[in-house]
Formats: C-alpha cells, sequence, structure tokens
C-alpha cells in the first residue's frame, strides 16, 4: 500500500465526524429532472433517517456548461419538494485555493505528472492495443508518466496510479473491485489550462464536508474507485458509497439535460416526490395521496430503507410523463 501523502500540512486533515453527513452535489448545466430528484432524495433519506446532516454542494468547474441561473433553479426546486439542506452551499468555482494545496501535496510526494496527450493521441494508442489484444484498451497507457516527449507541452496533469486493486461494498450494487492502475490508468486531475479535475474535486470537497455516506446515480460507480484510491493516498477517511439505480426512458437512456428530460415542476411537488419514493420502492401509501411534500418526507423518513432500493433500473417504476 502506497504512503499516504496527508500528513503533510498542505494537504490537510479533514474534520473526523461520529455523525451521518451526506450531500448531494449537481452540476449547474440545467435544471433537475425526475431522475436527478430520484438521487437526491435518496440521499436526503439516507440522511435524515439515521439522524445525520444533509449537505448541498455547486460543482461549477466547468464554467462553459455551467450557469449560475441554473444553480439558483436547482436550489428553489429542492425548497419546493422539501428538501432543506443543512449549512452552507458548497460552490465549487470558490475552492480552487484549496484544490491548489491538494495538488501540490500530491505533487510533492511524487504522484503527479505533466501529460502532452491529446485526445486523438489516446485514440492512437488504444487501436494499437485493441489489435495486440490488450485487456482494457481504454486506459490511459501511461505514455508521458517518465517526462513529456520532446518539443511536446503539457494539456494535463495526470495522478501516478498505485499498481493496487480497489475493492469496497457499494450499499446498494453490492461488491465492486477495480485496479484503477490497469484498468484506468493514470488519470487526469487538472487540464494544464483549465479547470481541476471531477475526480479531484469531489474528493477534497467530499473530506472537506466529512461526508461519512455518498449516495448518487449509478452513472459514478465506475468513478469510485478512483475515488477512493485518491482518498487513500490523501490519508483520508473513505466514505461509504450507494449508487442508485439509473430512471432510464423507454429507450433505456439515463434520463438526462443531454436528452432533454422533462424538468421537474411540471407537476405539483408532493405528486413527483410520491413518483420518486415510488422509484426507490417506497410507494405512499393510498392514504397519502393528498399529502404535502413535508408530511410524505416525514412518513418516508420513518419507513425509508435503503437496502428496498432495486440495484437494477427499474423502467416500470417511471411515471409515464418520464417517457416510460
Ligand atoms: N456533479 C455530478 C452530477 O451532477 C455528481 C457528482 C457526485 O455526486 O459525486 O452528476
Amino acid at each position: 500500500m502506497p504512503e499516504p501523502v496527508a500528513n503533510s500540512s498542505a494537504a490537510g486533515e479533514p474534520r473526523p465526524t461520529h455523525q451521518v453527513r451526506g450531500r448531494f452535489a449537481p452540476s449547474p448545466t440545467g435544471p433537475l429532472h425526475f431522475g436527478s430528484l430520484v438521487t437526491a432524495l435518496a440521499s436526503f433519506l439516507d440522511a435524515r433517517t439515521r439522524g445525520g446532516t444533509w449537505h448541498v454542494r455547486i460543482e461549477d468547474l466547468d464554467r462553459a456548461r455551467c450557469h449560475r441561473s441554473h444553480a439558483d433553479t436547482i436550489l428553489r426546486q429542492l425548497e419546493s419538494h422539501g428538501l432543506t439542506w443543512d449549512g452552507d452551499i458548497v460552490w465549487q468555482g470558490s475552492r480552487g485555493e484549496r484544490y491548489a494545496d491538494i495538488l501540490a501535496s500530491l505533487t510533492a510526494a511524487g504522484r503527479i505528472y505533466a501529460c502532452a496527450c491529446s485526445r486523438q493521441d489516446i485514440a492512437a494508442e488504444a487501436a494499437l492495443v485493441i489489435e495486440q489484444g490488450q485487456p482494457h484498451p481504454e486506459a490511459y497507457p501511461g505514455t508521458c508518466r517518465h517526462g513529456l516527449p520532446p518539443g511536446r507541452k503539457a494539456r494535463s496533469y495526470r495522478l501516478a496510479v498505485p499498481p493496487e486493486l480497489v475493492e469496497f461494498v457499494d450499499r446498494i450494487q453490492g461488491p465492486v473491485s477495480q485496479d484503477v492502475a490497469a484498468e484506468v490508468g493514470d488519470f487526469v486531475v487538472k487540464r494544464a489550462d483549465g479547470p481541476y479535475a471531477y475526480q479531484l474535486a469531489v474528493v477534497a470537497d467530499d473530506a472537506a464536508l466529512g461526508i461519512t455516506d455518498v449516495v448518487r446515480g449509478a452513472d459514478l460507480l465506475d468513478s469510485t474507485a478512483r475515488q477512493i484510491a485518491l482518498h487513500r493516498l490523501l490519508g483520508w477517511p473513505v466514505p461509504r458509497y450507494a449508487h442508485v439505480p439509473l430512471a432510464v426512458d423507454r429507450h433505456g437512456r439515463k434520463l438526462s439535460k443531454q436528452n432533454l428530460a422533462p424538468t421537474l415542476g411540471q407537476h405539483p411537488a408532493a405528486r413527483e416526490l410520491a413518483d420518486a419514493l415510488g422509484f426507490l420502492g417506497l410507494p405512499p401509501p393510498a392514504d397519502l395521496a393528498r399529502s404535502n411534500t413535508a408530511e410524505l418526507l416525514s412518513w418516508a423518513i420513518a419507513h425509508f430503507d435503503l437496502g428496498r432500493i432495486p440495484s437494477v433500473p427499474a423502467t416500470p417504476a417511471l411515471p409515464a410523463y418520464c417517457g416510460a
């Protein structure tokens, strides 16, 4: 196991916590839709049923795609569905200094290198290794690990991933293991002239908030081993993870802003909340049909059990207005 770098003061100590702390971390690239309500609700209930706190972080690192107006809409949508958060909202756009400190401590530990490879370079390399029948052609091949090729400029900074299997038990998806070095390769933590990468920022911020339980969409399951590897390298406690099945439309596509999933708010908030509870395996009883969001949520807090969330996408559980 590699030595953690966290004893350096630059990496800092995350605050120890025994209390459950959950979070919802939307990227403000558009308003929330039914799929994002499902993940927000699962995370909220998981924290609240155990007397924990629940935090909101706006992941606005990608300035070209993120807009303040979308963030404002998302916060209003959470409030109108009764999903109220604790503490101040964290804005990733204002956390650059913290990310820089962490990058500096990883660099000092010899874990970061400059990389000149473009997407085309990596695709060309992948085509070669496919021909050779190598098992993980999509993994970064480590071209720049021992220095930039002569005359080439840095396009990004990558983490030199330690060769170890990352194993964890996802609270919904079950046991997961990934050899990050072999299957993903050294991954980007910052663009040379652009933002810090999601993987670095999410680990920095989950640690700073003392998050104990990450509950989010299953599309991020594949990022989790990378995040655990980073938490470990930094010597920080690793949160527990739970990946909620994605809400998919009748074509099997994830409901997303990109494929124009209907925005929340086209139906009364209580109905959307009841539908999201149904998706999570907790349909409210008929006598709650006329309840408001607060009543539904207090019933849900008394009855929610993360273990009852189905691990596979439940298309029939999707309301008709989502294109099921
Ligand atoms: N910002 C990500 C999204 O909107 C979620 C990141 C996370 O929960 O770790 O999909």
